[in-house]
């Protein structure tokens, strides 16, 4: 598989979390425990900019999480949100993860689309708001699983990395890719390469073989795992 010709999402490394130490070990996926919302929590959702068709088609997309995981989205048009949602087309999609979300001032975005627009397909619209609403839930890059012990060929993705249509500078690389999350502050052991979580990596990124597709879908495990962090 060559290098994708699609940007990967590029979220900010979770806000320095407070002291936790639940541990789940029976499930995969990976979720920064200290980011989790509440079980049945109201989250409130307001869009920034944006096309209003193109706002209700990432809100359609969003809620198959809210159908598995008992968490409530609630868009609004005016007044507070919990997650606001921009589209500065900058090539850059992100997302502050779980409750960080709640720790960015208003009216600063806590999650963008750069590469969204009106003409977008469903092809390119679905995968995108799926990962980024993920993280939303405080899901975290499988890739950075601290169970995953992926051996990164460094100078092949920071060469990949570093050109188009990504562009990212050395600390975007290192946050997004070699970066790996505290074990004792994560729930999740296991690495689902089919995870929506997961970024598609060439083969040449590793020196181990490791590679993965492009996922699209919420994985059968990506299913299994956000309803037992949020148990209906
Ligand atoms: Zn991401």
């Amino acid at each position: 598989m060559s290098v994708s010709k699609n940007p990967v999402c590029a979220s900010p490394f979770p806000l320095e979390a407070p002291d936790t130490t639940e541990i789940n070990g029976h499930t995969k996926g990976v979720v920064l425990d200290a980011t989790k919302w509440r079980i049945n929590e109201q989250i409130t959702i307001r869009f920034l900019e944006g096309d209003p068709e193109l706002q209700t088609r990432v809100r359609k997309v969003a809620e198959e999480w809210t159908a598995i995981a008992a968490l409530n989205f609630r868009f609004v048009d005016d007044g507070p949100a919990d997650i606001r949602i921009s589209f500065v087309q900058d090539n850059r999609s992100w997302s502050y993860m779980g409750t960080d979300c709640r720790r960015i001032q208003e009216p600063a975005a806590t999650m963008n689309f750069g590469w969204l627009r009106p003409e977008s397909t469903d092809d390119v619209l679905r995968p995108v708001v799926l990962h980024e609403f993920g993280h939303a839930l405080g899901m975290l890059h499988e890739h950075q699983n601290p169970k995953g012990g992926i051996k990164w060929n460094m100078d092949a993705v920071k060469h990949d990395l570093s050109g188009p249509p990504n562009n990212w500078d050395p600390a975007t690389i290192e946050s997004n890719m070699f970066k790996t999350y505290p074990l004792d502050q994560v729930t999740g052991t296991e690495v689902d390469s089919r995870s929506i979580m997961m970024y598609p990596i060439p083969a040449s990124w590793t020196n181990d073989g490791t590679s993965a597709g492009f996922n699209k879908e919420l994985s059968d495990t990506d299913k299994q795992f956000i309803a037992t962090v949020y148990p209906k």
